[in-house]
């Protein structure tokens, strides 16, 4: 149904908790109906979503088709499961309640806000929607205004196929966010920058709404001798250069055992240009840089260590070569702040407590990437670093495994999404307990004094 777009944020909430009150958005079948209705409009606009992408980022189709149309199976995942998502749960109880039963009980939020970032436009809103429908939420969502493109369209489908009263996009930059956020939400799902994300929580703070934060930062690499060296530099090549390096979780900087560093540098050239030819800027599998502000931040960095290959740019197209960059140091400020682009500098360590170190003496990253087959180092690194997630052996693999929680710790976030986790993120948990007519034992009840002696 095409809704009255011209409706102000104001009403749209309102009209929103009018629906939610009647409890239409909590039944179980109306989820799935939802649920349904989002994979048609997803799948009937698949080649026009692909196309905004291509236009916002010149993004490959097969990164889109993987790094953003997952949401597909994230809805069939949500569809297979909700019945057993939305069952109360037995909660054990100690033997003097054995009158009573407990379960918990989960129950939607009410209306939730979710504020996308540019890098994924659409599964980045997609996906945390998904978890707001199965938990029977109702949504207001506000893609990136940096990928015009794709918000576009987004508002176009979910006008087309959602009534604005349950689901409902706002389309804006920082000013709309911050008239949105100034609004009261029940749940506010952000995901975007660290400094942004601690501006959305002082503004849920005001009205003590709960918030995930998917936050960013510099995810370190960890490459130790022990590994097979052909399968690490081709994993770390895919997963720093897809999306051309604007991914949350590519790997940031690597951390290279010195006695393994010139083998491993030889390996990544050679799948550099194995990936992306020799000219990678008439390589149909490579992104361009979001916009100028990023290309010029990027470009600024391309001044710092040594370039091993790449380091070629083209302002009028954005692009920005794959690039490596040796003899960087720490008070660089490629290694200052997150890169969130093609450069990958590499930085060698001769121990490991030194790598560790140094990854401590960061802020927490999203991501941290560890490549060995040594179980003793395995266990150290998983030991004393902390991350929002760790992928052993590869790169951004972790994201697409429904099962596993996605999210930050300390300044890459706050709460976690994907599979099971998405639905707990839209969910209160709400515990009950029952008593029942048969017997009411007196033990508790005043006169107290002839009970204390027993106590
Ligand atoms: P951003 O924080 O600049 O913007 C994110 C959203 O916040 C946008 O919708 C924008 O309109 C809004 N916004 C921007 N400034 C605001 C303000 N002052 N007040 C209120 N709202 C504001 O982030 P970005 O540049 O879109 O995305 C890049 C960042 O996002 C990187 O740090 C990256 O690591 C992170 N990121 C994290 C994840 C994750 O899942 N953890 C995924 C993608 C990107």
């Amino acid at each position: 149904m095409v809704t009255n777009k011209s409706s102000n944020i104001v009403d749209i909430i309102q009209k929103q908790r009018e629906l939610f009150q009647t409890s239409k958005t909590k039944n179980v079948s109306f989820r799935i109906q939802q649920l349904k209705i989002l994979k048609q409009a997803l799948v009937e606009n698949k080649q026009a979503i692909i196309q905004a992408l291509k236009a916002d980022l010149q993004k490959p189709e097969f990164e889109s088709s993987i790094g953003e149309f997952r949401v597909i199976n994230d809805i069939d995942n949500a569809i297979k499961y909700i019945n057993n998502w939305t069952k109360p749960k037995k909660a054990p109880l100690a033997k003097e309640f054995f009158l009573y039963s407990a379960k918990i009980y989960p129950e939607p939020l009410g209306v939730a806000l979710i504020i996308g970032a540019w890098n994924y436009p659409f599964n980045l809103i997609i996906s945390p929607l998904i978890g707001a429908i199965a938990a029977g939420n109702c949504a207001v969502i506000k893609p990136s205004e940096l990928a015009p493109h794709t918000s576009a369209l987004i508002a176009e489908i979910i006008n087309k196929y959602f009534d604005q009263e349950y689901i409902a996009v706002v389309e804006g930059g920082v000013e709309t966010s911050q008239k949105l956020l100034a609004e009261k939400f029940d749940y506010i799902f952000f995901t975007g920058s660290t400094a942004v994300g601690k501006i959305v929580m002082e503004a849920a703070a005001k009205h003590l709404t709960p918030v995930t934060l998917e936050l960013g930062g510099k995810s370190p690499c960890l490459v130790d001798t022990d590994i097979n060296l052909e399968y690490t530099a081709r994993r770390i090549i895919w997963g720093k250069f897809f999306n051309a390096g604007q991914t949350c979780i590519a790997p940031d900087y690597l951390l290279v055992d010195q006695k393994i560093k010139k083998d491993l540098v030889n390996v990544l050239q050679k799948f550099v240009k194995e990936f992306f030819g020799k000219n990678p800027e008439k390589s149909p599998d490579y992104a361009r840089i979001i916009n100028q502000k990023h290309f010029d931040r990027l470009t600024n960095f391309l001044q710092n260590g040594k370039i091993l290959i790449g380091g070629e740019t083209n302002y009028s197209e954005r692009y920005i070569a794959p690039t490596l960059l040796d003899q960087v140091s720490l008070i660089d400020p490629v290694m200052q702040e997150e890169i969130f682009g093609p450069i990958l500098p590499i930085i060698e360590y001769s121990d490991i407590t030194e790598a560790i170190a140094l990854i401590n003496s960061q802020p927490k990253p999203l991501a941290l990437y560890l490549f060995t087959n040594n179980k003793t180092l395995e266990k150290r690194v998983l030991q004393e670093t902390s991350s929002g997630g760790v992928c052993i052996n590869d790169t951004l693999m972790q994201f697409a495994v429904s099962s596993l929680p996605f999210g930050g710790v300390g300044d890459s976030g706050i709460g976690s999404y994907h599979g099971k986790a998405s639905f707990d993120t839209f969910s209160h948990y709400k515990s009950v307990l029952q008593n029942s007519f048969w017997q009411d034992i007196n033990w508790r009840y005043a006169p107290y004094k002839s009970i204390l002696p027993i106590l």
